[in-house]
């Protein structure tokens, strides 16, 4: 029998905003515990909540770039629950009438351009942290992340592979970066993500029982998750069994899913409209000059890098995966005048290094004036291809530019006439016999020429001066 998976997500983004949602608190990170605190978000008696009008333009930008239709009224809800992180004893959210719905995300698996609808987008604020120390026996709690503000986007349960989970992962993740509301960061998550997943038979109307996944902190384990859940409920399923939904944690080190909570455990949150704040009304004029002010977002930058520089689908598709790298490429093409060069070196060379290193674009050792540098040298003939990988590992290695490089270490292209004839004449009398073969026909042999040439020059000739002397020399 063959299944087929039903995926759904929910994605919680931290918004960039300077301060907190409901209270003036700075949502910076990594300050002492319980420093950035007040009495409105450690939740004190008789004090009042004050909606943070940037979080509201945050959201509704994130709701206009997914194609959502945005609430002009829209809801604050408690979601009550008991948990030590909780000062309140209730998360402020939106339930009934969520600020926006029924959006959608374009993504491209395998050459299929495919639609995930968004079934909401609303707002709420984040809870506190705790820090557990089995040793001692004792938990902290830390407020400073309480109140800070937060997008939830729920998408319909489109999704069928782990692969367009990802996609849509990354797309979702691209456009809040290009709309600088969010950051983007999965490691330190300021964009987390719950996934939803069932099987069913392939060609089954109804959906089979779901489980919900939790501890996705990278891509990868999002993916890597997702596919081992698809394993087990099949192997369920084609077993006779039942599916028991239930939250499942990931457990990257074991490599397994394991259960964490059932549905018997299951919250039954008692919300009801936040009684402390008005009903947001939406100023349609205001909307309008948000929609107005939208940054160009991936899936237009990726089609005007195909028609502004004349770059290929796939070029394009990577380099605006990430706003940065986009830049970057952007930057280097205004500076050097054939931009398909640019792209392979940095689709290539560049990634390879950032990814070997870990390291965003931002971080990149290579300047955008330092690549563009080392391009103009190979254009202008002064280095080889050949020598330019060595000089562009060096300019990662020492951040130097490729100018200081070339210079001091002389890795200048022999392009001299006398000096590549001297070596032409040093090459021909050391292989006599191969000189015999060549002209008894074997004329392939002219590579390994060439290749005696570079060898004896350490890489630094002009190649196609070494053919034309060799050819001049052999072929008289
Ligand atoms: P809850 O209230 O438990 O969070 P929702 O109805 O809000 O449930 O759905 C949460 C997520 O689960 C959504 O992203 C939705 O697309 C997804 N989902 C719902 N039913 C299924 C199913 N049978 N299989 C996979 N995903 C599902
Ligand atoms: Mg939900
Ligand atoms: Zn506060």
């Amino acid at each position: 029998m063959s299944f087929e998976a039903v995926i759904g997500l929910e994605v919680h983004a931290q918004l960039k905003t300077q301060t907190k949602i409901f209270c003036g608190c700075s949502t910076a990170f990594g300050n002492p515990p319980n420093t950035n605190v007040c009495p409105v978000c450690l939740g004190m008696p008789g004090v009042l909540p004050v909606l943070n009008k940037k979080v509201v333009a945050y959201a509704v930008k994130t709701a206009l770039a997914t194609h959502c239709t945005l609430s002009l009224i829209s809801r604050f809800a408690r979601k009550n629950y008991f948990y030590p992180d909780l000062p309140k004893g209730y998360q402020i959210s939106q339930y009934e009438e969520p600020l926006a719905q029924n959006g959608f995300v374009e993504i491209d698996v395998d050459g299929h351009r495919k639609r995930i609808g968004i079934t909401r987008i609303h707002m709420e604020e984040d809870a506190g942290k705790l820090t557990h120390d089995p040793d001692r026996g004792l938990s902290r709690v830390d407020f400073n992340r309480t109140g800070v503000p937060l997008i939830e986007i729920v998408s319909e349960p489109d999704i069928r592979s782990p692969k367009e989970a990802g996609a849509y992962l990354k797309q979702l993740r691209a456009i809040l970066c290009y709309l600088d509301v969010c950051d983007g960061n999965m490691e330190e998550g300021s964009f987390r993500c719950d996934a939803n997943i069932s099987v069913r038979a392939k060609g089954a109307e109804v959906f089979g029982t779901r489980t919900e996944l939790k501890n996705l902190n990278s891509f990868k384990h999002v993916e890597r998750a997702l596919a081992l859940e698809i394993e087990r409920q099949a192997e369920i399923l084609a077993e006779g069994g039942s599916v028991l939904q239930e939250t499942r944690l990931y457990d990257p080190d074991q490599d397994q899913t394991r259960p964490m909570r059932g549905k018997e455990e299951a919250h039954d949150y008692r919300y009801f409209p936040d009684p402390d704040l008005l009903p947001l009304h939406l100023d349609e004029a205001w909307v309008t000059e948000l929609k107005k002010d939208l940054p160009e977002l991936p899936r237009q930058r990726r089609t005007r890098l195909i028609q502004a520089y004349g770059l290929p689908d796939y070029d394009a598709r990577i380099l605006t995966a990430e706003r940065e790298l986009a830049d970057y490429f952007e930057d280097c093409a205004k500076a050097f005048p054939h931009p398909k060069t640019v792209s392979n070196w940095i689709m290539g060379p560049l990634l390879g290094l950032l990814n070997a290193r870990g390291v965003a674009i931002q971080e990149s050792p290579v300047s955008r004036e330092n690549l563009v540098a080392l391009l103009g040298l190979i254009e202008e003939g002064v280095i080889s291809q050949r020598i330019a990988k060595t000089v562009f590992e060096q300019m990662a290695e020492t951040g130097r530019s490729p100018k200081e490089i070339v210079e001091e270490q002389g890795l200048v292209q022999v392009s001299d006439v006398k000096a590549l004839e001297t070596a032409v004449a040093r090459v021909l009398d050391r292989f006599p016999e191969e000189v015999k073969a060549y002209h008894a026909g074997k004329v392939q042999l002219m590579g390994f020429f060439v290749g005696q040439v570079m060898k004896e020059t350490k890489g630094k000739a002009n190649p196609e001066r070494v053919n034309e002397i060799l050819k001049k020399h052999l072929d008289g």
